[in-house]
C-alpha cells in the first residue's frame, strides 16, 4: 500500500500545465457501480430514513442508517492508516422551529475529514443526504426507502471516500452525509455555521443531490447529461460590490458560478462522453437543496444532479394508482449514471485538493486603451498562473495565458470592455485553481 500511495504521489507531481493527469483518469475506474448499487440498497432498506424517525432500532430509521454510514467511513479510514477523521456534527432542533419539526430533533451529519497535507484547515466538501420523506412531510413512520433522494449522494459521497483516500492532497477533503434536508436544511446550516465557528477556508461544496434517475418524466431517457446548479453572485455581497458590478461587471461571476464553471471544465477534458449542464440558478425552480446554507454565509457551492428527474419517484407515498408505480425505489436507479456523477465529483474533487489556493487579490485596469492590465497577489505554492478570458456572453473560458515568474500582465490588443477576465493559480503538478474574478480596479 504504502508503494503504491507513493506511485500515485509520483503521477500528481509530473505533469505541467494544461497537460493531461494519468490520476485523474484512475480515479474515474477505480469508482464502481456495483459498491454503489449495494450501498444505495442498504440505505434504502433501512425502511425510513426521516429525519423525525426512530433513532434506536438497529435495523430501520435514520440512527441506524447513520451509525452504518459512520461504520462505513470508519472502515474506509482503516483502510488508509486511519486517513479520515470521521465524526458526528449534530445540532438541536427544538420542535416547531417549522412546520415540519413536530417533535425535538437531533440533527445529526456524519463527517470525514480525509487531512491535507499542506492546508489542513482548507477544505472542499462532497455532500450528500441521509434523510427521506414520502408524500406528508411530517409522515416519519411510513417506508420511505429514498434510494434516488438522496441514497444516490450518499452512496456516491461513501465511494469517492473509497477512491480517493488512497491518494493525498494538500488540501483536505470532507465526506459529509447530512440530515435535516427535507425539513428545511437543517444539517447544511449546522455544517455550514460549524465551518465558520472552526475559521474553516472553504474551497465550496458539492452537493449531490439525486444523482441516479436517467428516465425523466417528461420520456426523455438520457444517462450523459447532468446538472450543475449555482447562483449568480453571493447573498452576502455588500452594498459596494453591487454597485461595482454595475460598473465594472461581474453580474454572472460570483464564486458558486466559478466553481460551476470548474467542474463543467474537468468533465469536458477527463469525461468526453459526459455532457455537464451549468444552469444559472441557485437550484431548481422554488425547490431547495443543501448547497443553499452554505452559499447563505458566504462560501461557494453547486448543486450537482441528474438532468432528467421523475416526480412520480420523488417524495411520494409506495403505491400504484392509475397503473403507475409511485415512490423512490431501488429499482429506479441507475447506478451506472450515478458511477458517472460520482467519477464527477471525486475527478474535481481530486483536482482542487491538489491544487494551489486561488489568488486572492485581482485587479483589472484598461479604461480607454488597446489592453487590459491584470495584477494579482503571489500564491504560495504556485507555479504559475493561468489568465483567462471570455466573451461576455459566454458560460466557459473561453481564451487563457498561462504565466510563470510574475504577478502582473498586459494582454495586448484587447479591449476590456467586450471580455470578462479571471486569474487561476497552478501547481508544481499542473493542478489548477478556480479562477478568481477580478475584485480590484487599476486607475
Ligand atoms: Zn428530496
Amino acid at each position: 500500500m504504502r508503494i503504491l500511495l507513493l506511485l500515485f504521489c509520483i503521477c500528481f507531481s509530473a505533469y505541467g500545465q494544461g497537460q493531461q493527469q494519468p490520476a485523474i483518469y484512475n480515479i474515474i475506474d477505480s469508482v464502481s457501480a456495483e459498491r454503489i448499487k449495494k450501498d444505495i440498497k442498504i440505505l434504502a432498506d433501512f425502511g425510513t430514513r426521516h429525519t423525525l424517525s426512530d433513532t434506536v432500532s438497529e435495523t430501520r430509521g435514520i440512527g441506524a442508517a447513520r451509525r452504518w454510514i459512520k461504520k462505513e467511513f470508519e472502515m474506509i479510514s482503516e483502510d488508509c492508516n486511519g486517513c479520515l477523521d470521521v465524526f458526528n456534527q449534530k445540532n438541536f432542533v427544538k420542535k416547531g422551529d417549522n412546520d415540519r419539526i413536530v417533535k425535538d430533533v437531533w440533527v445529526v451529519n456524519v463527517v470525514a475529514i480525509q487531512r491535507g497535507t499542506k492546508y489542513p484547515n482548507r477544505f472542499i466538501i462532497m455532500s450528500g443526504d441521509i434523510d427521506s420523506r414520502v408524500s406528508d412531510p411530517n409522515n416519519y413512520t411510513s417506508d420511505s426507502p429514498g434510494a434516488n433522494d438522496n441514497a444516490s449522494g450518499m452512496a456516491g459521497t461513501i465511494e469517492a471516500a473509497r477512491v480517493l483516500s488512497k491518494y493525498k492532497f494538500e488540501s483536505s477533503i470532507i465526506y459529509v452525509g447530512l440530515s435535516g434536508e427535507e425539513q428545511g436544511l437543517y444539517g447544511g446550516k449546522g455544517l455550514a455555521d460549524y465551518a465558520k465557528a472552526q475559521q474553516w477556508e472553504i474551497i465550496g461544496i458539492l452537493n449531490n443531490d439525486m444523482i441516479g434517475n436517467i428516465k425523466g418524466v417528461d420520456g426523455v431517457i438520457d444517462n450523459r447529461t447532468f446538472r450543475i446548479f449555482s447562483e449568480p453572485v453571493p447573498p452576502t455581497e455588500t452594498e459596494r460590490e453591487r454597485r461595482m458590478r454595475r460598473f465594472y461587471g461581474g453580474e454572472v461571476d460570483g464564486i458558486s458560478r466559478q466553481l460551476a464553471r470548474y467542474v463543467h471544465k474537468t468533465v469536458k477534458s477527463y469525461m468526453p462522453e459526459m455532457n455537464p449542464m451549468m444552469v444559472y440558478r441557485l437550484d431548481r425552480f422554488g425547490r431547495g437543496g443543501h448547497h443553499r446554507p452554505f452559499n447563505d454565509v458566504g462560501f461557494a457551492g453547486v448543486r450537482i444532479m441528474e438532468a432528467h428527474e421523475n416526480y412520480t419517484q420523488q417524495h411520494q407515498d409506495i403505491r400504484i394508482e392509475n397503473g403507475i408505480a409511485y415512490g423512490d425505489t431501488y429499482e429506479h436507479v441507475n447506478f451506472e449514471y450515478a458511477k458517472k456523477l460520482t467519477a464527477v465529483n471525486a475527478i474535481n474533487l481530486a483536482s482542487l485538493a491538489a491544487a494551489p489556493p486561488a489568488p486572492k487579490t485581482v485587479s483589472i485596469g484598461g479604461i480607454v486603451e488597446a489592453s487590459v492590465k491584470l495584477k494579482w497577489n503571489s500564491v504560495e505554492g504556485a507555479k504559475g498562473y493561468t489568465i483567462y478570458w471570455r466573451d461576455t456572453t459566454s458560460p466557459t473560458w473561453d481564451h487563457s495565458k498561462y504565466v510563470e515568474n510574475t504577478t502582473e500582465f498586459t494582454l495586448e490588443g484587447i479591449v476590456i470592455d467586450n471580455f470578462y477576465f479571471g486569474v487561476a493559480s497552478v501547481g508544481a503538478n499542473g493542478f489548477e485553481s478556480v479562477v478568481t474574478f477580478p475584485n480590484d480596479v487599476m486607475r
